[in-house]
């Protein structure tokens, strides 16, 4: 029993043993158009570490795979996703019972995002925190996500407000953390870790993107920010290091032509697998 034991389950967040009350869960429950087997959250201390990219060649990766993919893209205020597989924001159809009908992308992966909600792309979204967050529910309860074996989430950077309502209302299976070597790494992970620890998320793996740089000669690999120390990381909090991203033009350039899903990934196959074994 806690030291400041109440004497009241209804009021009390702790999961002790003398509990008398199942704790309460504020998952929200998908529409019953609607089947997703697997939730998997895409997290990062910042932005513009890779996130999105990240998010979107996993859901290609696991489509190419045969699977049914989609992406919830709950990074409101920097919505990327539809750019990349070059959706258009021309709108989004409703069912007749209301569900919105998410955009699908040439190879059949199903994307919601915000982006295809503005009138214009460029138009900023200037909500607030409790806002931001009911829009990310709204997308995963009021959407007809059809028969999905895994949808990956773009979570908004950091552990803010936003992204703890997201942990705490999708029913996320497992999470990857993605860093860069210019980051703090130790720190990342480590946020991230206890995060997902209080919210009893597995955690997936870390990808390290911009890892590298591939000589075009000779094929040497160029640490430009130096090593990273991303293994000893891991390997200290016990979590496997999925993949490291080298830094390619050709993928930056493919993001921007919205051609994200013509991209060769070799170097996800691990992840792949990983998620497979979620
Ligand atoms: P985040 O979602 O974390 O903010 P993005 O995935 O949008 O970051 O990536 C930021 C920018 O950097 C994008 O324009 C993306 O195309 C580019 N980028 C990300 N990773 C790489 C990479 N490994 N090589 C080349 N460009 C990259
Ligand atoms: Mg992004």
């Amino acid at each position: 029993m806690s030291t400041s034991c109440s004497g009241n389950c209804s009021s009390c967040g702790e999961s002790c043993s003398s509990r008398t009350e199942e704790q309460t869960s504020f998952i929200a429950p998908l529409n019953d158009a609607s089947s997703v087997k697997k939730v998997i959250g895409i997290v990062s201390g910042k932005g513009g570490v890779g996130k999105s990219l990240v998010t979107s060649m996993m859901a290609v990766k696991m489509r190419n795979k045969g699977y049914k993919t989609a992406i919830l893209d709950a990074d409101i205020t920097g919505p990327s996703i539809p750019t990349a597989f070059g959706l258009a924001n021309d709108g989004v159809g409703v069912t007749a019972g209301n569900l919105m009908i998410p955009a699908t992308t040439s190879t059949g992966i199903d994307v919601m995002s915000a982006n295809l909600l503005l009138d214009s792309e460029t138009d900023p979204v200037i909500w607030r925190g409790p806002v931001i967050a009911g829009a990310v529910k709204q997308f995963w309860q009021e959407t007809l996500w059809e028969n999905v074996d895994y949808m990956f989430v773009d979570m908004p950077p950091g552990t803010g407000d936003v992204p703890l309502t997201v942990f705490q209302s999708l029913p996320v299976n497992g999470i990857i953390i993605v860093t860069s070597p210019q980051e703090l790494v130790s720190m990342i992970v480590a946020k991230a870790v206890n995060m997902a620890k209080k919210m009893n998320i597995p955690i997936i793996g870390v990808v390290e993107n911009m890892s590298y740089v591939e000589c075009p000669d000779c094929g040497k690999k160029i640490h430009i920010f130096g090593e990273s120390h991303l293994e000893e990381v891991a390997k200290e909090y016990g979590i496997p290091v999925l993949a490291k991203i080298p830094i390619n033009p050709e993928i930056a350039g493919s993001v921007d032509a919205g051609r994200v899903e013509y991209l060769e990934t070799p170097f996800l196959d691990e992840a792949a697998k990983a998620v497979e074994a979620v």
